[in-house]
């Protein structure tokens, strides 16, 4: 077989195990909600054919729970439950008998969220909602032989394999590492015991499976933990598994209690692929490598430093199922990269809601949103190239209809040109290159540098007209808001206004603390510098501490200047930021120095500052510039003019509704109105 010419390593063969797959993208498991429904089957088959018939490699399923205390909505430990499993591989298999699903099995231990989760020892986490309780001898005994079980009985619903996950703060990592596991019996204390779990696991999984069957274990090649494991340990657990026929080695950076990000944007894409690098040296099987893989260069430059077998694309699965594929045949700039927010998939995981994607409304949805040609096409026209008005636009387009899309601004995307500007955002340039690239795709009229009123659309006569106007930024009435210290964040963001040293920011929402960032922010961003990024998070990955992080206080770079971010609401600063990346704001800019109040009333504005009262007592921001990041309204004027006119049109996005608008929800509602007009 000849080489793909531009991604040779990714589009090779592999052979693992007793099989072989067919490129080396593998959509890594997630968890994504589909598992839990009456109808699961069916939605989850739908969800990854559609992935297959995108060219992915392998796949492997969100987790699986072994046993009834293993914590996630699936279960599969009687044949009672083989069934639905039966109904995914078949889809799977027929959409592609080359393609490899595997199940992942899934113990989640002391996270499992309830009363009666179980660990080695009665060790509540961090992020745990009760302390755990001890397993005794029986119990372990229990919970190795529902692995067994599990793995059996995902052989008889005809996966290909199973992936054993042994990392993250679930119950097989918390056996490994010290500090979860306090036993004096054979399952802890040195590291010969610490390790035996996992390795009697593998050992009767594999017993249970027979020869060939794929058994793939998850590792976390760097826990992220003080007090973690060491590297020899890593190696020695991994040599160890694989002398009990583990096939492949899916390597893992973190657990979810960790202090270290290792999947949000503003992580450089591939930072820890090294590891698995390192890893790779000490081991003949095949590793898989993962975190911020999320176009085909990256996944290329990953695979021929020899730094891993194969790569796992999860969450650039949910953004484009078709990925690999688009790879393969040279269309890149069509690929829909998934920008790491985390904001539809981890953030709705970790609070109970049915995964998506920002970037693409239709990913866990595939039964339920699609976008078929049309017979008749309508005459559209979208006004703002927002993400809300290019979501509606492409989709539109792509149905068939004749869309005419305007924008006042010179380019598209509407505040995502303001995003893209944050150190730590640079990902949101892609989403601008997708729509920018769809526009010309499906012949799309687009007609920059326009702003519309009701007299030309009411002159060109459309079928229908979509508002998509936006936003505009709140001015609060704060006494003094007309003086010249008092700027809004766009004239900041876009540097058209100085900022001076000292500076009080009204308002801690997103865009209060991407302004924070922008304006305290020294030096290259880290997310374009694995070395940078490292140092600010504490990770040493060329003497691999216990855990891989050093342990120190990171300092993180500032320019200096005095940054005071204040909100009304008394509730903790920062509170209403993403689930799962919020806390990565706090502490990037509380290592800056950035002081945060809540609880706050806003006084006046004069020539001292920002005057306050919190709790009735009066106080001064000595403040240069006092920058106004209090929320947005919606931009109407061209809507009320219509309506003004008798035009008919629908409103999407920020101009439906700005109050607690994202890039998110402005998305969904322009691809469901797409999906219907
Ligand atoms: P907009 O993006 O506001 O677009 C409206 C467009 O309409 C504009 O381009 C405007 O020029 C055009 N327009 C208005 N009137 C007319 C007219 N009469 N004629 C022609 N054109 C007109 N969201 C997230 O989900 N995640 C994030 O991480 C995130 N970060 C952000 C960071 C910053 C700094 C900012 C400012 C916003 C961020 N957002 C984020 C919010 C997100 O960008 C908005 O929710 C989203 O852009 C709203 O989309 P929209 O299409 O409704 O409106
Ligand atoms: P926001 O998150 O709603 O925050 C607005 C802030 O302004 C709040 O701190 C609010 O706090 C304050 N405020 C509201 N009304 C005020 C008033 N009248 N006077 C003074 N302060 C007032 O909105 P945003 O920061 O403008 O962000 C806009 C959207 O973009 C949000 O939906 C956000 O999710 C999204 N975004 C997301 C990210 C991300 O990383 N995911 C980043 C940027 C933006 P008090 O009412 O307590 O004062
Ligand atoms: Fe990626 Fe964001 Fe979509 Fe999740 S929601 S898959 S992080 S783009």
């Amino acid at each position: 077989m000849t080489a793909h010419a531009k991604y040779p390593h990714v589009f090779s063969p592999l052979k693992i195990g007793t099989t072989e797959i067919k490129n080396r993208i593998l959509m890594g498991s997630m968890h994504t909600g589909l598992e839990d429904v009456p109808d699961a089957g069916e939605r989850l088959a739908a969800y990854f054919t559609e992935r297959v018939r995108g060219g992915v490699g392998m796949i492997i399923t969100g987790g699986i729970s072994p046993h009834p205390t293993g914590g996630v909505g699936a279960k599969l430990s009687e044949p009672s439950e083989v069934a639905m499993h039966r109904q995914v591989t078949d889809a799977v298999h027929t959409a592609d008998p080359a393609v490899k699903i595997c199940m992942q099995i899934l113990h989640t231990g002391p996270l499992a969220g309830t009363p009666d989760c179980v660990a080695p020892s009665a060790v509540r986490s961090r992020i745990g909602r009760y302390a755990p309780r001890e397993l005794d001898e029986a119990g372990i005994e229990e919970q190795i032989a529902a692995f067994a079980n599990c793995a059996a009985l995902a052989r008889q619903a005809g996966y290909d394999g199973v992936e054993i996950i042994g990392s993250a703060g679930y119950l097989i990592s918390t056996f490994l590492v010290e500090k979860t596991n306090l036993r004096t019996d054979k399952w802890g204390g040195s590291w010969e015991n610490r390790m035996r779990f996992p390795v009697e696991v593998v050992r009767r999984v594999r017993a249970a499976v027979g020869p060939d069957f794929l058994v793939i274990f998850r590792i976390a090649a760097m826990d992220m933990l003080q007090g973690g494991m060491s590297w020899d340990e890593v190696v020695s657990l991994a040599r160890a598994l694989e002398a009990e026929g583990v096939d492949v080695i899916s390597t893992h950076f973190t657990w979810h209690e960790s202090l270290v990000p290792t999947i949000a944007t503003m992580v450089p894409r591939a930072a820890f692929t090294q590891v698995t690098g390192q890893l790779r040296k000490e081991l003949s099987i095949p590793l898989i490598t993962s975190n911020r893989i999320n176009m085909p260069d990256v996944a290329e430059a990953v695979l021929a430093r020899g730094d891993a077998d194969i790569v796992s694309m999860a969450r650039p699965m949910l953004a484009d199922p078709d990925l690999a594929n688009k790879a393969f045949e040279g269309r890149e700039d069509e690929i829909n990269t998934c920008i790491a927010c985390n904001q539809a998939c981890l953030d709705h995981t970790f609070t109970g809601q049915m995964t998506s994607c920002l970037v693409n409304a239709r990913a866990c949805r595939e039964t339920e949103i699609s976008f078929p040609r049309v017979n008749t096409a309508k005459r559209i026209a979208v006004i703002g190239a927002g993400p809300a008005g290019l979501a509606f636009s492409t989709l539109a387009a792509q149905r068939g209809h004749k869309v005419t899309l305007f924008d006042a601004a010179s380019e598209i995307g509407g505040q995502f040109n303001l995003a893209k500007r944050i150190p730590g955002k640079e990902e949101f340039y892609e989403t601008l290159r997708y729509f920018g690239r769809m526009l010309e795709l499906r012949g799309i009229d687009l007609r920059l540098g326009t702003r519309v009123d009701a007299d030309m659309l009411a002159a060109e006569g459309f079928d229908e007209v979509v508002v998509a106007t936006g936003i505009a930024p709140r001015r609060p009435p704060i006494p003094g808001i007309d003086h010249p210290k008092a700027v809004g964040y766009i004239d900041v963001i876009t540097g058209r206004v100085p900022v001076g040293r000292k500076v009080a920011i009204i308002g801690a929402g997103g865009i209060g603390f991407d302004v924070a960032e922008l304006i305290t922010h020294e030096g290259k961003s880290a997310a374009l510098d694995v070395d940078i990024f490292a140092r600010e998070w504490g990770i040493d990955f060329k003497n691999h501490p216990r855990g891989g992080v050093t342990g120190i206080e990171p300092v993180v770079a500032s320019n200096g200047r005095e940054v005071t971010l204040l909100q009304r609401k008394a509730s903790s600063v920062g509170k209403t930021l993403g689930r799962t990346t919020g806390w990565t704001h706090r502490l990037t800019l509380q290592r800056r120095g950035v002081a945060m109040m809540g609880g706050v009333n806003y006084v006046k504005i004069d020539d001292d500052g920002l005057h306050i009262a919190v709790n009735g007592k009066p106080g001064l921001i000595e403040a240069d510039s006092v920058i106004i990041c209090a929320g947005q309204e919606p931009e109407r004027s061209l809507y009320d003019a219509l309506v003004a006119r008798g035009i008919a049109s629908t409103l999407i996005g920020g101009a439906f509704e700005a109050s607690e608008l994202d890039a998110k929800r402005a998305i969904k509602q322009a691809s469901e109105l797409a999906a219907m007009i």
